[in-house]
């Protein structure tokens, strides 16, 4: 019988986002600053073989989903090739999320490897808008590679952060997607990752404010029943081809059903988006560890996981807030 993992909490654990680069060429701001962020040197950065060998180990614990992220994905060179090797492993999805901007050239080869879905960060439809929110003019790429996602057949969701006085107009056609194109269109909170150290006291639009602000479009949307370890409440909304999500991220209301764990570039194991990181899975492989003492340290991360992303808050050092950019998490 397949390995299953469990946390401290009775949680089963299949699913690792791993972050190949904190690199990126977008500076959405709520993610980076203009200038950037200080990037890790390269030989800090997981190499491919590193990554292929934890996804071995993660996949013989009880990992069966991984998701690609960054930083922006495809601006690591050789990615493709990478992903080549790691869709030998047998796993049951490999999934990506992308900004959309090189991914084009490459839909068909992404068909081709039989990769699962792909989730677009696309957070207006209005080009000078994605100008003011990404500081970079790549709007027509990235609609272009939607085209092609669903020329493809590549299940495609949309992710859009909602901003206050920033995009909110762009809800409902942002949702508009959804009616025609079998598209997941999901509105996720704003959280204070943006690589500047603000924070919020007080998020205005947070998951009921969002749906407050969809239900007066839709009154007839309904909700669905939630997927296991679903992060989104889903809705639909009669006759519209794909479903709306919404994502508490900041509210953090799904913390009780999650199953997932995060690499970061460097190789740091999260076990929670909120915490500052477990252990450097990089720094254990490089002192020689075999891959029995990898899964122990596994093992050992995943029997004092923090019970919630506010439990994992408080224990950052110092009670020092949530600052870094999400490019060095991957979302
Ligand atoms: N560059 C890729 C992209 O943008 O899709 C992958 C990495 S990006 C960090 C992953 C996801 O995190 C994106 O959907 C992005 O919108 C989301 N994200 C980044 N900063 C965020 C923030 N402060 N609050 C909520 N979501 C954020
Ligand atoms: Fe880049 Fe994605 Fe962050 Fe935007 S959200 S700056 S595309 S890593």
């Amino acid at each position: 019988m397949a390995a299953k993992l469990y946390d401290n909490h009775g949680r089963e654990i299949n699913y690792v986002r791993m972050a190949v680069t904190d690199r990126c060429n977008l500076r959405c701001f709520y993610c980076m600053p203009a200038e950037g962020i200080d990037y890790v040197p390269r030989k800090e950065l997981l190499s491919y073989e590193e990554m292929h060998r934890l996804m071995q180990v993660l996949s013989q614990m009880g990992i069966t989903k991984l998701r690609l992220t960054g930083g922006e994905p495809f601006i690591r060179r050789d990615i493709m090739d990478f992903l080549a090797a790691v869709s030998k492993l047998g796993l049951e999805q490999i999934n990506i999320t992308t900004n959309g901007t090189l991914t084009a050239p490459l839909v068909p080869e992404l068909k081709k490897l039989g990769i699962h879905s792909i989730n677009l960060s696309l957070d207006t439809l209005d080009k000078d808008r994605f100008y003011e929110i990404t500081r970079r003019n790549e709007f027509d790429k990235v609609m272009h590679t939607m085209d092609e996602l669903l020329r493809y057949g590549i299940k495609t969701k949309v992710n859009a952060v909602v901003m206050e006085n920033k995009n909110t107009e762009d809800l409902i056609p942002l949702a508009e997607l959804a009616r025609h194109q079998p598209i997941d269109v999901r509105f996720i909170e704003e959280m204070p990752f943006n690589g500047a150290g603000s924070h919020y006291p007080v998020l205005a639009w947070n998951h009921r404010h969002i749906l407050d602000h969809l239900r007066q479009h839709y009154p007839e949307i309904e909700r669905l029943p939630d997927p296991p370890s679903s992060t989104s409440a889903n809705y639909r909304v009669p006759g519209f081809k794909g479903k709306i999500g919404i994502i508490a991220a900041f509210s953090r209301t799904f913390c009780g059903t999650c199953n997932r764990i995060r690499i970061t570039p460097q190789g740091m194991l999260k076990t929670c988006l909120y915490d500052e990181g477990i252990f450097n899975v990089r720094s254990l492989m490089r002192a020689g560890a075999t891959n029995e003492q990898m899964r122990d340290a596994f093992l050992d991360a995943l029997n004092h996981r923090a019970k919630d992303g506010w439990e994992a808050e408080r224990n950052r050092n110092f009670g020092s807030p949530v600052s870094e950019s999400m490019s060095t998490i991957g979302g």
